[in-house]
């Protein structure tokens, strides 16, 4: 079996890494660099943010993720000699006002889930701004360091001698198998190449070479700043009214991140660098105490509801999608890799599909 696939980010390459382990022939293209956009940019968390605010589907999907990402670890560690820093370092839920609903999600999710006052959130969080009242820690959610994992998978696929990557090659169209011919892509080149399936992973792209109709994704830029800190400084992940501090195992603390729906531009701005340290300050003050020394952008691929598609475009034989995941690309990605492997290669789906399948 021959499949193309498009779009090397996170959802690409696991796509590929998934269909490469069952001897399918990929190949695998990006219309830029390998993996330098929105899987690159996020922060990986390994959860969603305020995962008790989310629907069964995006739950179900990011559980089977969650448990998957341990083992990919070690794959990838003993394949590839590259550690991924899958880190449980926990998620501190500052002032939330639905605390209650947390502690009734944890429950019934068999997840550890701690609410903290005032004075216990000082005693372990020493840094915190003066203004934390409450808490909810979830200490079992880890974070992934994102661009190694990026750089593992792109290391592991090329062990593989049937799968090609192809960077600096974009595609303009994407059509389903007729009676004369297979599901097919052009690059902007003129070359078509023809395959068994079709399968775009484009991110935020994606519903520029799929009827938006069937798969209504859209970039919404999100900005994030990153500070250095002495290892250790921050021990857990952070969030307060909706923003975030992830500290890396090495001391850089990223903060993130803005919600824009800036089309298709990814370039940094003043407001947004203005708001995440103000973000910044809320959380940990002694944080900004030095200027950030990194600013970057990345466009999310939104979805209505952050629910991925993942399955068959309808009335294009042969051309499948996963794209949408939105502000939880990197904690779902094994899972929809998972999904959408076994949907084209017409094994027993791991996980029901039905609610990640292209509207009709
Ligand atoms: C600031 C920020 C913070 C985030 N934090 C988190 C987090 O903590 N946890 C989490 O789970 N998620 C997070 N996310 C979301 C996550 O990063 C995305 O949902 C995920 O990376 C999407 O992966 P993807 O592979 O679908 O898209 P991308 O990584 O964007 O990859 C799509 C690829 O397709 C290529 N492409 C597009 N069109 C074409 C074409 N025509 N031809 C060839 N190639 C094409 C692009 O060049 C790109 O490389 C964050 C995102 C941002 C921006």
């Amino acid at each position: 079996m021959r499949v193309v696939i498009v779009g090397a980010g996170i959802n690409g390459l696991l796509t590929a890494r998934e269909l490469a382990k069952a001897g399918v022939e990929v190949m695998l293209c990006d219309q830029g660099e390998l993996a330098q956009q929105a899987s690159w940019a996020g922060g990986g968390i390994v959860s969603p943010l305020y995962p008790w605010r989310y629907s069964p589907a995006v739950t179900a999907l990011s559980q089977w993720a969650q448990a998957a990402y341990p083992l990919l670890r070690d794959e990838l560690m003993a394949d590839v000699g590259i550690d991924i820093e899958l880190l449980t370092s926990g998620l501190l839920f500052v002032n939330t006002d639905d605390a209650r609903d947390a502690r009734v999600w944890a429950q019934a999710n068999a997840t550890t889930c701690e609410v903290l006052d005032a004075d216990s959130l000082r005693e372990r969080w020493p840094g915190l701004a003066h203004d934390a009242e409450q808490g909810v820690f979830f200490p079992d959610i880890a974070q992934v360091r994102n661009p190694r994992l990026l750089k593992a998978l792109i290391a592991d696929l090329q062990r593989y001698p049937q799968v090609q990557l192809r960077s600096k090659t974009a595609i303009s169209s994407v059509s389903g198998a007729q009676a004369s011919h297979s599901a097919s892509v052009m690059f902007t080149s003129g070359e078509l190449v023809e395959a068994d399936a079709v399968i775009v992973c484009a991110g935020a792209w994606s519903a520029k070479l799929l009827p938006r109709a069937a798969v209504p994704v859209r970039p919404v830029r999100g900005q994030m700043l990153q500070y250095e800190t002495a290892p250790g400084t921050i021990t857990s992940m952070i969030l307060r009214d909706g923003h975030y501090l992830i500290p890396r195992a090495d001391g850089l603390v990223l903060c993130g991140s803005t919600l824009e729906e800036a089309g298709f531009d990814n370039r940094t701005t003043a407001e947004a660098r203005e708001l995440l340290e103000k973000a910044a300050a809320s959380l940990w003050p002694g944080l900004t105490e030095q200027p950030p020394v990194r600013h970057w952008a990345g466009l999310r691929p939104g979805s209505p509801n952050g629910i991925p598609f993942i399955g068959a475009v309808p009335e294009q034989a042969g051309v499948w999608v996963n794209a949408g995941q939105y502000r939880n690309g990197l904690v779902l990605a094994p899972a929809s890799a998972a999904l959408i492997s076994d949907l084209v290669l017409g094994r027993t789906p791991r996980l029901a599909a039905a609610p990640y399948a292209p509207m009709t």
